[in-house]
Formats: C-alpha cells, sequence, structure tokens
C-alpha cells in the first residue's frame, strides 16, 4: 500500500536531528499535533493530514565535552499508539489517587468525589507534578476545556484545597502580557 503524505513522508520512519551539528528537524515535523505530552519522556503526535503516529523525544545533556541536544522522531503504529496513551492515563488515574489519599490525611477531611472534568485536570498536573505547574493556557488546551469551563473547574478545585493558583506578572508588565500567561496551576504542595 503505497501512501503519500505532504506532512510526514519528509520524517520517514525515523529522524534524528543533532543540534550540535548545526541539523534541525525539516518544518513539516512542526505540523505535526501533539496528543500526549510526557515531560523527561517521548511525547506522541499525530500527522493531521494522514492520521500516522510518532513518538518525539528531545535529549539534553549539558555536559561541556560532550554535550548532546538531539530531538528524535519515530513512526511508531496506531495501536502501540493508543496503548501507550491508555497506559499512562491509568497510570496518572493511579497517581491522582494516591495523591488525594496523601492530601485527606495531610487536611484532616475529605475532599469530595472529583467530577470527569476536574479528574482530568488533576490527572494533568499529577503528571507534570515533577516538573513544576502547568501555565493556563496550556492547561486547558491539555485538558481539552474552554476558558470559561476552565474557570469553573479550577474555582471548585481550588476551594477544595486539590490545587493552588500562582500568578507572577513580571515586575515592569508590558501592556501585551496576557496575565492568563503568567498564572500557574500546581497539585497542593503541603500534601
Ligand atoms: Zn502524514
Amino acid at each position: 500500500m503505497a501512501m503519500t503524505c505532504d506532512i510526514c513522508d519528509r520524517i520517514g520512519e525515523r529522524l534524528r536531528a543533532d543540534h550540535d551539528e548545526g541539523e534541525e528537524l525539516p518544518p513539516e515535523a512542526r505540523k505535526l499535533v501533539l496528543r500526549d505530552e510526557q515531560p523527561y519522556s517521548t511525547d506522541i503526535l499525530q500527522c493531521p493530514s494522514c492520521g500516522a503516529w510518532f513518538t518525539s523525544e528531545y535529549r539534553c545533556d549539558n555536559d561541556i565535552y560532550s554535550p548532546i541536544h538531539v530531538s528524535e522522531l519515530v513512526r511508531i503504529s496506531a495501536d502501540k499508539a493508543r496503548e501507550t496513551i491508555e497506559w499512562r492515563k491509568n497510570r496518572d488515574r493511579e497517581d491522582r489517587r494516591e495523591y488525594l489519599r496523601r492530601l485527606r490525611k495531610k487536611l484532616g477531611h475529605g475532599v469530595g468525589e472529583l467530577s470527569e472534568e476536574e479528574a482530568r485536570v488533576v490527572d494533568h498536573l499529577v503528571r507534570r507534578s515533577g516538573h513544576g505547574g502547568q501555565n493556563l493556557p496550556d492547561l486547558e488546551k491539555f485538558c481539552g476545556l474552554a476558558p470559561a469551563a476552565m474557570g469553573e473547574v479550577l474555582a471548585r478545585l481550588e476551594s477544595r484545597k486539590i490545587i493552588e493558583r500562582v500568578v507572577s506578572m513580571p515586575a515592569a508588565p508590558r501592556p501585551e502580557d496576557d496575565p492568563r500567561n503568567f498564572t500557574m496551576l500546581y497539585l497542593n504542595r503541603r500534601a
């Protein structure tokens, strides 16, 4: 079955760019859509034109004698992509349950049940917990929630002390600075 695709034919089965050698991924690589973000590991991307799946990894080591800065895209099967995404979702759900157990112990009272949307937000923050928090626009994007819906979800989670919000505007904000970009959401760091 010979398939051609304007976007991912250029990527092939595997494409590696060694940035220390001045190499860059081709512009087509930026057109792939992020489907599953994994801090410190492989992201999963999909070609918006033909639906093909890829893992994407950026390896970085700032050793002064042998620095490594390499981006790599690897084509994977649709089954493998779906399996990996499902596996990570289950792991996040387990990590969320563990986090809520710890939080209940700290707070000394229940935090109640999470709605489906609330769980989506907490799962995302759990996945990023070793990586700091998540800024508001990206949180909306990754959780698939519109700003109004997200506003309500965050308010409910904050009032139950499940998450925390930190807004840190620059000392001299420019008129075009959107406070949303400086709004970070975290799990309750006392848990
Ligand atoms: Zn494609």
